[in-house]
């Protein structure tokens, strides 16, 4: 896999939350952000509640947010880490 700074395991509400947010903090350095999903699905069930979307997939998350900030996006599952090697 390719260098980076910052590497980011997952994609939804945690994730995108530490992206946006380290790029804040440090924009000179490289995020990449990591995710099984193709698209990610907006984590909350409100829509639903209050009808206002009929099918899960209109309920997606735009990736403008981490792109706009500057985040590196791969589509890939991480199958394993080794902390101390740091890959
Ligand atoms: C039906 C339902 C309704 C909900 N409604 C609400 C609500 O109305 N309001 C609210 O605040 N919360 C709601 N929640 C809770 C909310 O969805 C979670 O709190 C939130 O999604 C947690 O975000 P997270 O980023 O920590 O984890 P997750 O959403 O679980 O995201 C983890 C991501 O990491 C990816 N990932 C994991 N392992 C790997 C790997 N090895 N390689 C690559 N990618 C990986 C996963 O594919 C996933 O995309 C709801 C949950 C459910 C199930």
């Amino acid at each position: 896999m390719e260098k980076t700074h910052v590497l980011i395991i997952g994609g939804s509400a945690a994730g995108i939350v530490a992206a946006v947010t380290t790029k804040s903090f440090y924009p000179d350095k490289s995020v990449l952000l990591v995710r099984k999903e193709k698209s990610m699905m907006v984590p909350c069930g409100i829509p639903y509640i209050f009808g206002t979307l009929d099918y899960s997939d209109q309920n997606q998350v735009s990736d403008a947010a981490l792109t706009d900030a500057g985040v590196t996006l791969k589509q890939t599952e991480i199958t394993s880490i080794d902390p101390e090697k740091r890959i």
